[in-house]
Parts: structure tokens; C-alpha cells; sequence
């Protein structure tokens, strides 16, 4: 496990890499301020602490933020862990670095001293974020960081930070679209939540991948030549490997059996425009027979989540089966790094290239959802309803999403395989509890069929209906839903995490 330990120069030579008019000058002036602000400290593997902001800062660089961002990451532990303040970064490194700085003291260090206290700091988190979005990116990488190091942390203290990483800020992730980011998250936290699952993923994916890989430098270099012949432009070809925990996922979709997962190992390439990936599919599809239904044209129908690219599945040499991805460059920078993509071009290239999903992101309605969970006092109804939206946001990190509407023409956002009753809830609580009968697409649908991206859906109501029927739980499929039908009920709602954090009350005997 242990590596090499990174230098300030491993972090200089990824930042050129990305950029190269990146600001080393200040990257090394950061570094060096918080090189002797921690001087002396040790983190708990014994290794110097500044080793860890270093790696948060190399995390940041790979997210394709810019340096002012990196510069905030080497800086992030310096108020909260070192005499020097916050003034001071000011005076060395101006108003913008040190407001994100301060914003990660806001957040704090998460305690696990009871529930109360815990919910009390996810809330900071959340508010923390909604002022600036940037400093949950930092968090980003310096959990990721922390969870890399979590072999020297105690058993169950590395199970509390490894789950609320799963749940928690990998769904975050998600919600700013930072697929890259989320990803190694989840990876990195799956193997201390899930051991035993995630050494039968793990060795089912080695195994499959010794088979293919040799393979996929021959592919690469195959479909270049092919590329050229046909004079297809192509920026680059390389060979992407599926996330451990994304695999999990859906091998629990499909029975576990991996001979069914086509996209373990995909060939990724990214064109200079969109009629090169459609010209670039037909090269490959003439070269290799593509498998019958295999083809997924997210470009011209992204997914709910604004993902694009162009799919398709063709049989490789002696019947091995190889997905290629084709997509342009702003599209992989869309789906790998989300709304961090957004800093790496201006407003006026973003509408150029027409740049629909970045735009979307940071749209200030897109960012709502975190200024609502932000939004509720400390008093006990509303920590019930922070908790639902935390319920809500984790459900992102195993579910697609579908898009419907309303009679109206507004949007509404919902989990894969939700039904009218979902929908119902979504809209107000006293819509679903005297939901009577639902119209999709101008004709009777029964109220425990799942409902399809695009679909239309009016709800009828009765107000002397009294309360939902107790049945609408065997196919409700949002938490919202089930927690308001339940509540009708007066069962009350779950709380999943007093299974996870100790209750100090209860601890002392
Ligand atoms: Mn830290």
C-alpha cells in the first residue's frame, strides 16, 4: 500500500500536464507557507503532515481545477491545525484563497460524538457549500486523501468516515457532476464499508481484465490507424477501466455474472467535434460487427444527468466484445469533472461550443437543492426534514434518474422506476396523501407502474380521500414517499444513522 511520497514537484509536473500557463509560482509560494506552518506535525502513519495538503492539492489538480483552488488545498489544514491565521493568508495570498480556507474551517473536522452533535456538522457542511461550492471540491480532495490513509486509522472509525464518504459526499459529487471525482470516492470507501464484497469485485475484475488487457493497447492503436486512414480527426484513444464500486452495482443488476458486463474495459475517443464521433463510429462499425441493440446515442438523447456520448459494442477478435465511447471534448470534461470543468473555460467559449450541460450546472436553480438542505434551522421538525434530504441525496448514489412533467411543462427529477405516487409526493405532501388516480401522457396509468423519462403526468386528487393506503409502500420507490405514507401512519421515520454513530447517552453505563 505504501507508495512513493509525493513531492511538490510530482504536484508542478501534473498541473503543466493539464495547463501549462498553471501558476507555479504560487503553487510553490503556497506550498512553502504551508510547509513551515506545519513544520514538526506528523500525521498518524508517521509520515510529515504536510505530505497529506500535498496530496489534497495533487487530488485538486486532477479535478482540472485552477491554481487558486490548488493553492486553497495545500493551505486547507493551516488555520485549523498551526498557529498562523487566517489574516495572514490573506496578507500572502489575497481575499478569494482565503475565504475558501475559511470556508473549510467552517466546515470543520467531522465529530462523531453522538448525533446530534453529527447531523449538527453535516449541516455546517451543507451551508458551508451552498456560500461557495468550491470549498466542498476541497473537501472532495481531502477526503479522498483521508480515505487512502485509512489503514492507520482505528477499525470503526475508519468504517463511520468510509460510509459517510459512500453516502454522503459521493452523492454530492454526483449531484455537480463530477463523475471522475465520485468514482474514486466510492472506490476508495468501498473497501472499508463492503471488505468482503469488494475483494470478490475486485478479483473478478482482475481476472477478467488479465484476459483483455494486452488486448486493449492493440485496440487503441487499431482504431487510430483506422481513424487516419479514413481521415477522421481525433484528439485521443485511450482505454478506460470501470470504477470497482460502479461494477458492484451492476453486477447486482445482472445476477452477478460478469460475462454479461460488455464495458468492463472501454475504448474511450475523444473527437474535435460531434460529426466526428458519429463518423468515427461508422469507420469502427465497418471495420468490426457491431452487437444488435448495442448502440446508445447519448448525444442526441443525453441521459437524465446530462451525460453524453455515443455508445456502441462490437465483436473484437475471436468473438471477444469491446465497447467504444465516442465523444467530444467538452463532453468528457462534462462527465469527468463536472462543474469544475465550468473554470476551465470562459463564459464566452462555454457558449460557443454550446456548452448545454456545463451552463445548466451553474445555473443557480441546478444549485438549489443544496441552499434547501442548507436551509433549516436547528429545531427537531427540521432536522427530520434535513434528514429526508440526505435520504433523498444518497438514493442518488445507486439510482439513475428520470425526468417527467408536469401538466404545466415544470421538470420534475426522480429516481429510475418511480411511480405516479412518487410523483405525487414530490409535488407536495398533500397531493400524495389524496392521490386517487394518475393520468400519464393523457391515458390512465395504474398507480404502481413506473413511469419513463418524457412522460407526462397529471395527478388527480380527492380531498376527502382519507390519507394514503398503507399498500403504496410495496411500490413506492422514493424514501420521500415511503417516509410520508409511513408518517401518515404514525410510525415515524428511520433513522439510519443512529446505526452508525454512538449515542454518547446510551455509552456511559
Ligand atoms: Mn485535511
Amino acid at each position: 500500500m505504501d507508495k512513493k511520497i509525493a513531492t511538490l514537484e510530482d504536484l508542478i509536473k501534473i498541473v503543466k500536464e493539464i495547463r501549462n500557463d498553471a501558476d507555479v509560482d504560487l503553487l510553490e509560494r503556497a506550498y512553502n507557507f504551508a510547509d513551515t506552518a506545519h513544520k514538526g506535525q506528523l500525521r498518524m502513519s508517521g509520515i510529515p503532515y504536510i505530505v497529506h495538503p500535498l496530496c489534497t492539492a495533487i487530488n485538486l489538480a486532477k479535478m482540472h481545477v485552477p491554481d487558486n483552488i490548488i493553492a486553497a488545498g495545500l493551505l486547507h489544514d493551516v488555520v485549523e491545525d498551526t498557529p498562523y491565521t487566517l489574516d495572514q493568508i490573506k496578507e500572502e495570498f489575497g481575499e478569494d484563497i482565503a475565504s475558501m480556507v475559511n470556508g473549510i474551517c467552517k466546515v470543520g473536522k467531522i465529530k462523531y460524538r453522538g448525533v446530534e452533535r453529527y447531523i449538527e456538522n453535516l449541516r455546517k457542511m451543507f451551508v458551508a457549500m451552498a456560500s461557495d461550492v468550491r470549498v466542498i471540491i476541497i473537501k472532495f480532495a481531502d477526503r479522498l486523501h483521508n480515505l487512502e490513509t485509512l489503514d492507520c486509522v482505528p477499525q470503526k472509525k475508519a468504517y463511520r468516515i468510509a460510509l459517510e464518504s459512500m453516502e454522503i459526499y459521493a452523492p454530492i459529487a454526483n449531484r455537480l457532476g463530477m463523475g471522475d471525482i465520485k468514482g474514486k470516492l466510492e472506490d476508495a470507501a468501498f473497501r472499508y464499508v463492503m471488505p468482503k464484497e469488494y475483494e470478490w469485485v475486485k478479483k473478478l475484475a482482475e481476472e477478467s481484465i488479465q484476459l483483455k488487457q494486452p488486448q486493449v493497447h492493440k485496440i487503441i492503436q487499431e482504431t487510430q490507424t483506422e481513424l487516419a486512414q479514413a481521415n477522421i480527426p481525433c484528439i485521443n484513444v485511450h482505454g478506460r477501466q470501470k470504477h470497482l464500486f460502479s461494477l458492484y452495482r451492476k453486477l447486482l443488476k445482472y445476477n452477478r455474472d460478469i460475462t454479461k458486463i460488455y464495458d468492463l474495459t472501454a475504448i474511450r475517443c475523444v473527437m474535435p467535434s460531434t460529426a466526428d464521433c458519429y463518423a468515427g463510429m461508422g469507420i469502427i462499425h465497418s471495420r468490426w460487427t457491431p452487437l444488435k441493440g448495442r448502440i446508445k446515442d447519448y448525444i442526441s438523447q443525453p441521459k437524465p444527468n446530462g451525460y453524453q456520448s455515443l455508445h456502441t459494442t462490437v465483436f473484437y477478435d475471436r468473438g471477444a466484445i469491446v465497447e467504444f465511447q465516442f465523444r467530444t471534448l467538452e463532453m468528457h470534461e462534462a462527465a469527468e469533472f463536472g462543474i469544475a470543468a465550468h473554470w476551465a473555460y470562459d463564459e464566452n467559449k462555454l457558449r460557443q461550443i454550446g456548452h448545454e450541460r456545463i451552463k445548466e450546472m451553474i445555473d443557480e436553480n441546478q444549485l438549489e437543492w443544496m441552499n434547501q438542505i442548507a436551509d433549516s434551522n436547528a429545531n427537531s421538525a427540521n432536522t427530520n426534514s434535513f434528514l429526508e434530504a440526505l435520504e433523498e441525496m444518497k438514493l442518488d448514489a445507486f439510482n439513475d434518474h428520470i425526468f417527467v412533467y408536469t401538466p404545466k411543462g415544470d421538470v420534475i427529477d426522480l429516481p429510475e422506476d418511480s411511480t405516479p405516487i412518487d410523483f405525487a409526493y414530490k409535488i407536495h405532501t398533500d397531493i400524495g396523501n389524496t392521490c386517487t388516480a394518475a393520468k400519464v401522457n393523457d391515458a390512465i396509468h395504474p398507480l404502481d407502474q413506473p413511469l419513463k423519462s418524457g412522460d407526462i403526468v397529471e395527478i388527480h386528487t380527492d380531498k376527502s380521500r382519507k390519507g394514503p393506503n398503507p399498500d403504496w409502500l410495496k411500490f413506492a420507490k422514493t424514501r420521500h414517499a415511503r417516509t410520508k405514507i409511513r408518517q401518515y401512519a404514525r410510525q415515524g421515520i428511520t433513522s439510519w444513522l443512529k446505526d452508525v454513530i454512538p449515542n454518547p447517552i446510551k455509552k456511559r453505563k
